[in-house]
């Protein structure tokens, strides 16, 4: 492609550069804010999954506007990759699934919590619509999870979701949390990608509810004992016992003549396995070349292809 066919192609890919973003993606927060008011009153603001930058670029110019007010505000970006400084904004370069990096962000803000956290976190897509899907919601649900660490009850969260056929779960996954929760397409979000951003609004989890990296495909490093969660942090399903007591238990030996009046015939599976993974071993084993402790052994596949099996 050439220099430029780009620019001819791609207005918000012309625009940002002629206005300094550092991606066109900085349209997709403005026009989120134009919207929904992300900023007002904002202090404190994390910006995950923030490299290059440019969303960290608009919270930075639209929370520290005015020299006398940019005091007072925080703005943490975090990244798997490293990114050009900003003003004002602190980077950590780490990992959002990791409750480090939760830590790292409570320990910037003082313990204080954010009025706002934004994610446009995508991960590098595969081309396999399913997988790419669910690799989003899986990053979807490491912002929230980190989000539940670092979020005042009422505040905002933004992230970016793929409208897959399975969004409905992510809306009430995130609907525990929030008790507004919208889905919006920002014009400059390309109509062909089933990219959309949920707007999180008004923080409140369930009473009692205490925040943790649960999700066991997110952070295996941490250190929670799940038998020991209480209240709205443990989930128990009901387990039920199916079938008549009087029936057999299929962890008791029975006598093989279970009608003593009828003599025991022997009834074969009904379909066996047409080529079990174990047919190989019982050919080698039924041709005595197994390999012998003191033997060399025979290799395997190679015994197997020259029988012609
Ligand atoms: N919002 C950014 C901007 O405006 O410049 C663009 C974000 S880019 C689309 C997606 C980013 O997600 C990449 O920089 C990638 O490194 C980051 N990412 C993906 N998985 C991550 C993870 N587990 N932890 C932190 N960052 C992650």
């Amino acid at each position: 492609m050439g220099r430029s066919s780009k620019d001819k192609r791609d207005i918000y890919y012309r625009l940002a550069k002629e206005e300094g973003w550092r991606a066109r993606s900085a349209f997709k927060l403005l026009q989120l804010d134009e919207e929904f008011s992300l900023f007002k009153g904002v202090r404190r603001a994390v910006d995950l999954c923030a490299a290059p930058g440019s969303w960290s670029q608009v919270l930075s110019r639209k929370l520290r506007g005015k020299k006398e007010e940019s005091e007072d505000v925080k703005i943490v970006a975090v990244d798997l990759q490293a990114m050009a400084p900003l003003p004002g904004v602190t980077q950590i370069q780490g990992d959002i699934t990791k409750i480090t990096t939760a830590q790292e962000i409570i320990r910037h803000f003082e313990g204080q919590p954010a009025d706002l956290v934004v994610c446009d976190g995508a991960p590098d897509v595969t081309g396999l619509h399913d997988v790419d899907e669910y690799i989003q919601a899986q990053l979807l649900l490491a912002a929230l999870n980190i989000t539940t660490h670092v979020l005042k009850p009422g505040g905002t969260f933004v992230a970016k979701i793929f409208r897959g056929k399975d969004v409905t779960l992510l809306y009430s996954q995130l609907k525990v949390f929030f008790s507004g929760v919208t889905c919006a397409k920002p014009r400059s979000s390309r109509n062909s990608s089933i990219e959309a951003f949920v707007v999180c609004e008004n923080y409140s989890p369930p009473e009692g509810y205490v925040p943790n990296m649960s999700n066991p495909l997110l952070d295996h490093c941490y250190d929670v004992d799940f038998n020991q969660l209480e209240g709205p942090n443990r989930i128990i399903v009901p387990f039920l016992a199916c079938g008549d007591l009087s029936a057999f238990d299929s962890d008791r030996t029975y006598p093989l003549q279970l009608d003593p009046s009828k003599e025991y015939r022997y009834t074969p599976p009904t379909q066996p396995p047409i080529r079990p993974p174990y047919q190989q071993a019982c050919h080698l084993r039924k041709n005595n070349l197994l390999a012998k402790e003191d033997s060399p052994s025979v290799p395997l596949d190679g015994a197997f292809s020259a029988l012609h099996l």
